[in-house]
């Protein structure tokens, strides 16, 4: 019973997967290579070395694995701890309590600190708890950048100047699924030990891809740490790594995806032009949010996401209704509400292959959609995000783009 339309592009404006650009789709239509033929390595180490340039390292190890983002987050656990470790974590939605799920079950045991889903971490919660752990027990501070289920962004920086002010070893691993190459993200700058992320949300790939990037100090624990590993071993895959192979048959098509991202995100318009398109493109979806007459989930306004924006519904309206209007009348995916929230938000992704039109045309379904739903709203929101967007100019693109 499929009642979309039938002509035009699906719009999947759910936070990840996000739309592959036609480009990353026809880089990924050759012939998959022998992984151990001298061809490989070049594609190799191209993936290697620009996941470096994302994750703004220069000291990190880059790590990519044949899955899903869930996979890398078991890889920086298993590569880093042991059975037993104390680790601090804070709820800040979902996906912070799908990884707490994950620690537990490999031993870990997890001082979970209760958050309300409408703020990210608090820097002085973390500073308090590590000065309280005076002999050092806490083995790793676990965080999630962008908490894809609420639209809030923790302030990585800030949790690491915490953790210093406490003097405190732990290492810091940082989930970067929803916020890589869309947030700005620092990982030598912030000291992080392991970061975390995976392919189809900013990395506009289709999913099956994950990363970790490993400090040195993450890869000195990863030489005693006891977890038992295999697949997601870091020790198997530094040998081949460093002549752009990989241990076992690598995810070869998705690796000239890769590429090709890669050289649009960070050669052609430029990491610092990328991040400021999504906080325009963010700001103005609030805009729209706000002249609705509708409540942003996130409460703290350095911490608004630029990749996705969560709206409450409004008291009694149920956003399932609204999401199922949208998808019929104009083929249109919106994130739902997860766990704790579902039922009351609904989540507009824009990020990854997004300009603003893309967005007016997101925000137009939003707002015809609450109309033929029978939500409770005002008009002009769309109206508010178009005037936002004409007087507000474009970031400027770091060269044309390739002939
Ligand atoms: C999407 C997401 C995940 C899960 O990734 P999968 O690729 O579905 O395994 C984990 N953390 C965050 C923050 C995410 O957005």
């Amino acid at each position: 019973m499929n009642q979309t339309p039938p002509a035009g592009r699906h719009f999947l404006q759910i936070p990840g997967p996000t739309n592959v650009p036609d480009r990353v789709l026809r880089a990924m239509d050759y012939p998959t290579i022998d992984h151990r033929g001298p061809a490989f390595a070049g594609l190799g180490r191209a993936c290697l070395d620009g996941m470096k340039t994302i994750f703004q390292t220069t000291a990190g190890r880059v790590f990519i694995f044949p899955s899903s983002g869930t996979g890398a987050w078991e890889a920086a656990i298993v590569n880093t701890l042991s059975p037993g470790d104390r680790v601090l974590m804070f709820e800040t939605g979902h996906f912070a309590a799908l990884w707490r799920k994950i620690a537990t079950q490999f031993g870990l045991v997890v001082d979970f600190v209760p958050g309300d889903w409408r703020h990210g971490i608090d820097p002085a919660a973390v500073e308090s708890k590590l000065r309280a752990d005076a002999t050092h027990a806490i083995r790793a501070v676990f965080c999630v950048h962008n908490e894809t289920s609420t639209g809030v962004t923790s302030r990585i920086g800030e949790v690491r100047r915490a953790m210093d002010a406490a003097g405190h070893p732990a290492l810091l691993l940082v989930d970067t699924i929803s916020s890589l190459a869309s947030i700005d993200y620092r990982h030598d700058e912030w000291g992080v030990d392991v970061t975390i992320a995976g392919s189809q949300k900013g990395l506009m790939l289709p999913p099956g891809l994950s990363f970790n990037c490993a400090s040195p100090k993450a890869l000195t624990a990863s030489k005693t740490a006891k977890l038992p590993k295999a697949f997601w071993s870091w020790e198997e895959m530094i040998a081949p790594n460093d002549t752009g192979y990989f241990p076992y048959t690598p995810a070869t098509n998705l690796l000239y995806g890769l590429r090709e991202s890669i050289q649009m995100l960070v050669h052609e318009e430029g990491l610092e032009n990328v991040f400021k398109r999504h906080d325009r493109h963010a700001e103005a979806a609030r805009r729209a949010v706000r002249a609705w007459g509708l409540e942003l989930l996130c409460l703290e306004p350095r911490e608004y996401s630029s990749a996705l924006t969560a709206v409450l519904m409004p008291e009694g309206y149920a956003e399932a209704d609204l999401r199922q209007v949208i998808l019929q009348s104009f083929d249109m995916s919106l994130g739902a509400g997860l766990s704790k929230v579902a039922g009351k938000v609904f989540r507009i992704g824009h990020l990854g292959d997004f300009n603003d039109l893309t967005l007016m045309g997101t925000l137009c379904g939003v707002e015809m959609g609450l109309a033929k739903a029978g939500i409770p709203f005002r008009k002009g929101g769309v109206d508010a995000a178009m005037e936002y967007l004409t007087a507000e100019p474009r970031p400027t693109a770091k060269q044309a783009k390739a002939a």
